[in-house]
C-alpha cells in the first residue's frame, strides 16, 4: 500500500490494452495519430486551441515558462511552487529566469501580493512577464483555489501585459472538489499544464495546453529539450484510455483521503493537518512518534509513507488504493498507541 505519492501507480489491465491496440506513427513528424487524439482531446476540453503531449509535468511547466520569457525576466509563484522548488533550478537553467516567491498561503499566493511584486519599468529591475499558479497545490496539502482569487489574478496580470501559467499537475483533482469547469479555466490562463501521471494513473505523460501559435513555439521548445518522441502513441493511449476511465473516480481518492484523516486525528500523536480538500494528506506527528518512526512503523504493516520534514508526514491517494486497503490502514493506525 503505497502512499508516497499518487505517481506509484501501475496501468490498468484496461489501460494495458489500450497500448496494445493503439495506432502510432511519427510523433516528431506529427503523425502519431494517437498522440494527435490525445491532443485534440484536452484542447476540445479544455476550451483552447492547441495541446501538446511532453514526456513529463516538469517538462510541460518548463516550456511553458521558457516560451512565455525571456533571459533575464521575474517570474512570480509561490515559496511552494512545484516550479520552483521541485524543478532542479530549471527556471534559471532552461529559461534564464529569476524568480520572485510570495508566501502566500499554502502554496496558493493573491491578486493583492502579485499586483505588489510586479517590478516597475526601470533599468535596475528583472522585467515581470509571467505569473505561475498551481492547482491543487501539492505542497499546501493538495488545497485548491478559490476561482475569484484566480479570476483576480487573471484582472493583475491583463492590466500589467502579464502571461498566467497553471500548473495544472492535479487540476482534475481541484475540479471535482471545486466544481468548475476545464472550459473556465481554458478561458482565463494563457497555458495549462496537466499531469497524467499522478491520480490519473498513467505511467507517464503530460499535456500542455494554450493558444495555436504558443503551442507552435512549445513544440519547438520540446524538441530543443530532448522531448520529441517519436512512436509515443503507445503512451498516449493511456491517457486518452485515463480521461475516458479515471477522471470521475478521483473522487473516491478525496472520500478515502477524510477517511484516513479522521482515523489519524483521533491520535493524541498527530499534531496540525493541513485542511484535507482532495486526495493528499500532510500533517504532524508529535511524541512519542516522529515522522521517521512512524514512517517505519507503518512499513512493517505493509504501508509505505512519505516524511517529509522534521515534523511532517505525506500521505496520498490515488487508483491503487483500495478501499479494502483504506480500511486496512485505518485499523492499523487505530492500533498505534
Ligand atoms: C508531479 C508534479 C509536477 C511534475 O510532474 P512530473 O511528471 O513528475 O515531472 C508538476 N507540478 C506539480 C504540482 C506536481 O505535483
Amino acid at each position: 500500500m503505497d502512499y508516497r505519492s499518487d505517481t506509484f501507480t501501475r496501468p490498468t489491465k484496461g489501460m494495458l490494452d489500450a497500448m496494445q491496440r493503439a495506432d502510432t506513427g511519427d510523433d516528431v513528424f506529427g503523425e502519431d495519430p494517437t498522440v494527435n487524439k490525445l491532443e485534440a482531446m484536452m484542447s476540445a476540453l479544455f476550451g483552447m486551441e492547441a495541446a501538446l503531449y511532453c514526456p513529463s509535468g516538469t517538462m510541460s511547466n518548463q516550456i511553458a515558462i521558457k516560451v512565455h520569457t525571456l533571459p533575464g525576466d521575474e517570474v512570480i509563484c509561490s515559496t511552494l511552487a512545484h516550479v520552483y522548488i521541485y524543478e532542479g533550478g530549471g527556471i534559471a537553467f532552461n529559461a534564464g529566469a529569476q524568480v520572485r516567491a510570495l508566501e502566500g498561503d499554502r502554496g496558493m499566493i493573491n491578486a493583492t501580493d502579485v499586483e505588489a511584486a510586479i517590478n516597475p519599468d526601470d533599468v535596475h529591475k528583472a522585467r515581470t512577464s509571467l505569473v505561475c499558479l498551481e492547482n491543487t497545490s501539492n505542497r499546501g496539502g493538495g488545497c485548491c483555489y478559490d476561482w475569484e482569487e484566480i479570476e483576480k489574478i487573471r484582472a493583475v496580470c491583463n492590466r500589467h501585459h502579464l502571461k498566467l501559467h497553471l500548473d495544472g499537475a492535479r487540476l482534475f483533482n481541484a475540479l471535482l472538489s471545486t466544481g468548475q469547469t476545464p472550459a473556465q479555466y481554458g478561458a482565463t490562463f494563457d497555458s495549462i499544464s496537466v499531469c497524467l501521471n499522478k491520480g490519473l494513473g498513467c505511467p507517464i505523460g503530460s499535456v500542455l495546453m494554450g493558444s495555436a501559435a504558443f503551442i507552435r513555439e512549445a513544440r519547438r521548445v520540446r524538441k530543443k529539450f530532448g522531448g520529441g518522441m517519436r512512436q509515443a502513441g503507445y503512451m498516449a493511449a493511456t491517457g486518452i484510455y485515463a480521461l475516458e476511465h479515471h477522471v470521475s473516480r478521483l473522487a473516491e481518492d478525496h472520500q478515502h483521503a477524510k477517511k484516513i484523516a479522521a482515523a489519524l486525528l483521533e491520535k493524541e500523536f498527530i499534531g496540525h493537518m493541513l485542511p484535507v480538500e482532495t486526495n493528499i494528506l500532510i500533517f504532524e506527528v508529535k511524541n512519542p512518534w516522529s515522522p521517521v518512526t512512524f514512517r517505519d512503523y507503518l512499513a512493517k504493516e505493509g504501508i509505505r509513507v512519505m516524511a517529509i520534514s522534521p515534523t511532517q508526514v505525506r500521505m496520498v491517494l490515488h487508483l491503487d488504493i483500495s478501499p479494502d486497503m483504506v480500511a486496512r490502514t485505518i485499523e492499523a493506525i487505530r492500533a498505534m498507541a
